[in-house]
């Protein structure tokens, strides 16, 4: 039975700005955080693919591989807004079930559209309702199948614009000419542990035993990845998540700016620090600030998708430099992350960071906090956000009084 309709956008970012300017409609861009030959691309057009520049291609590089090569500076708020108007047009053919990252939706089939012919349509339908309402350049490939899983591996099979459709009787053949790097859910830590078990492509993996399968993974994942390649629904706790948050009571020495700044400083990396244990990103910082008398100050601002405590350290710094409750005593603070999605959906390199990886950086800081007590390590709250000096790190106490709010 075909259950699920997953819908990826190609080329998202490059797309966006062929959309934007007709200039460069038909010509191989690059995206670029910025305008250097160190940097990576982090999107490029269909045409430049071609020429063999894909994310993560170094300029310089991609300059040697495609002369006409055209850079393109990322307009990340663009992007998020042509994904908010990308999901309205979807959702106005068929009801978008979840929201998987800025260019990634899954939906649900549903009486008789889980016919293929029926499918089939919808997707087409979907496919004609994005380029007449958002615009012709946002061109999707669609997977059709018995899960959602399925269903994004099946829309990664053909691009751009594919639709393919996979259907449970094809199992597991189907699956078989993928490489097993090609399997969302395997990255390259999963991809040795499979070698070190002796399991070397796709069609082992799938002629494996729940058991195995449960072993490698070391626990519960691994029988739901075993289920995921049988077409079964597999719907997975932590994702079902829309916002993690927390508040916190001031006691009365930190009832000031200064203090309240620092609570919130905390609060966001407690935060941050369960984002990542769900694996999940946010593109959405929002806080609230109470006063003693009952005013309130609150702001929210959408971000690129992410879980680094140092990019969103960054983003609620410019925050609080903008606070226009100054004058009041603040009583309680409030922090969430919302439009979270799951990061293992999200292109990796897409944030403005392009230095090294900080992605041992938040483990340090999650292993000493889970260790320790989770209060004990944070970033120190004095960082400079708009500067990208070395972080510091304070050690600091501050008695927990807050209390989960999600
Ligand atoms: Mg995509």
């Amino acid at each position: 039975m075909l259950r699920s309709l997953f819908v990826d956008l190609n080329s998202y970012f490059a797309s966006v700005e062929q959309q934007l300017d007709p200039m460069l409609r038909g010509r191989p861009i690059a995206v670029v955080p910025v305008m250097a030959d160190t940097t990576c691309a982090i999107a490029a057009s269909y045409e430049a693919k071609r020429f063999g520049v894909t994310t993560g291609t170094i300029i310089a590089d991609a300059k040697r591989m495609c002369p006409d090569l055209v850079l393109v500076q990322a307009q990340h708020g663009a992007y998020i807004d042509y994904h908010h108007r990308i999901v309205e047009a979807v959702e106005s053919v068929i009801h978008v079930k979840a929201v998987k990252s800025i260019d990634e939706m899954v939906c649900e089939l549903t009486g008789s559209a889980q016919q293929e012919a029926r499918a089939r349509a919808i997707a087409e339908d979907v496919r004609a309702t994005i380029a007449t309402k958002v615009g012709e350049c946002l061109r999707c490939s669609i997977g059709i199948a018995p899960n959602d899983y399925l269903a994004k591996t099946a829309s990664d099979m053909q691009k751009p614009n594919g639709l393919v459709v996979i259907h449970q009787e094809d199992l597991p053949q189907v699956l078989h000419k993928l490489e097993l790097r090609d399997l969302n859910g395997i990255g390259k830590k999963m991809h040795q542990r499979l070698y070190r078990k002796g399991i070397f492509s796709v069609e082992q993996l799938c002629a494996s035993t729940k058991e195995a399968l449960r072993d490698v993974w070391g626990g519960i994942e691994g029988e739901r990845f075993w289920m995921s390649l049988r077409g079964e629904q597999v719907e997975r706790g932590p994702t079902t998540k829309t916002t993690v948050g927390h508040s916190h009571v001031l006691e009365p020495a930190l009832r000031s700016i200064e203090g309240s700044s620092a609570v919130l400083h905390r609060l966001l990396q407690k935060a941050a620090m369960r984002l990542r244990q769900y694996e999940l990103a946010t593109a959405n910082i929002a806080v609230s600030v109470r006063s003693t008398s009952g005013s309130r100050w609150k702001a929210d601002v959408n971000i690129t998708p992410t879980q680094d405590t140092m990019q969103l350290t960054q983003v609620l710094q410019r925050m609080i430099e903008a606070r226009t409750d100054i004058g009041t005593i603040p009583m309680k603070v409030s922090i969430s992350l919302n439009h979270l999605s799951p990061i293992d959906a999200i292109p990796v390199p897409m944030f403005e960071n392009t230095g090294p990886s900080r992605q041992p950086l938040n483990d340090a800081l999650d292993k000493l906090n889970k260790k320790y007590g989770k209060n004990t390590l944070y970033v120190g709250s004095a960082h400079d956000g708009r500067n990208s000096a070395p972080m510091r790190i304070a050690f600091t106490h501050i008695p927990d009084l807050e209390t989960d709010e999600d």
